[in-house]
């Protein structure tokens, strides 16, 4: 396959974040360059505090005040209006965080079913898509709870599902199993990576899990604000 810069479904030039806090100016992001193949998981390890949440705010397009180049699917993000921002994480992008942020009065099904149904597709292709994605994560026999009646483990799964439900080419996932006990953490994670991959997409991925990172497509560390 050709290399072409539009074949890239993430490309970060120089990208920089400064916070500041009264007086003092923290330096987050000093430059990050960043390019993410289709199909490829890169996990992104670093510190507390070392900006991880900040990049990936970055690249999902969730805050301003960035500086430099954020290329996404070959489109320049850097000076698009909000409304182009929105269209591109509609369009583009699924999003897994460290809180499940699951619908609560909303069952499992549903949580996965009205990201497809605000999309366009129809009822009859968003239920049978939300059944498969679901079935895959072993939830075909949670479909209709609802979160509080679901683990944690379970409510992460939802919220995996429900990231992939709009068949994104690029998966955004902060910490997502962070706030899960070790066990259950390193099979979700594992679920999330086995799915992402039958789907497709692309993913960038925050952990602190070491070992699971280096079964992914590629490393990359946040150090002193920016990526080696
Ligand atoms: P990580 O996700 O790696 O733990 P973050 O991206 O959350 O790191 O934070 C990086 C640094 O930026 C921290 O020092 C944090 O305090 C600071 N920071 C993040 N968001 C803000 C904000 N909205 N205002 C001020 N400082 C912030
Ligand atoms: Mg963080």
């Amino acid at each position: 396959m050709s290399e072409n810069s539009n074949d890239k479904v993430v490309k970060l030039r120089d990208v920089r974040r400064s916070f500041s806090q009264g007086d003092v100016q923290i330096d987050v992001l000093k430059g990050v360059d960043l390019d993410i193949r289709p199909n490829e998981i890169v996990a992104l390890l670093g510190p507390s505090g070392s900006g991880k949440s900040t990049l990936l705010q970055a690249v999902g397009l969730l805050e301003g005040g960035f500086e430099g180049s954020i290329k996404l699917a070959g489109e320049e993000t850097a000076q698009m209006s909000a409304n182009g921002h929105t269209r591109i994480r509609r369009e583009l992008l699924g999003f897994v965080y460290q809180f499940h942020h699951l619908l609560p009065d909303f069952s499992a099904k549903e949580n996965v079913v009205m990201p497809q149904l605000i999309a366009g597709v129809s009822q009859e292709q968003a239920d049978e898509r939300a059944d498969i994605l679901l079935s895959s994560l072993g939830l075909e026999k949670r479909l209709d709870h609802k979160p509080s009646k679901l683990s944690g483990g379970e409510q992460q799964r939802v919220a995996v599902a429900r990231a992939l439900a709009n068949a994104p080419k690029l998966v955004l996932a902060d910490e997502p199993t962070g706030n899960l006990d070790e066990a259950t953490a390193d099979i979700v994670l594992m679920e999330l990576m086995a799915l992402v991959r039958d789907e497709g997409s692309a993913a960038l991925i925050a952990t602190h899990n070491e070992r699971l990172a280096a079964k992914m497509d590629r490393v990359v560390r946040l150090h002193d604000g920016v990526l080696a």
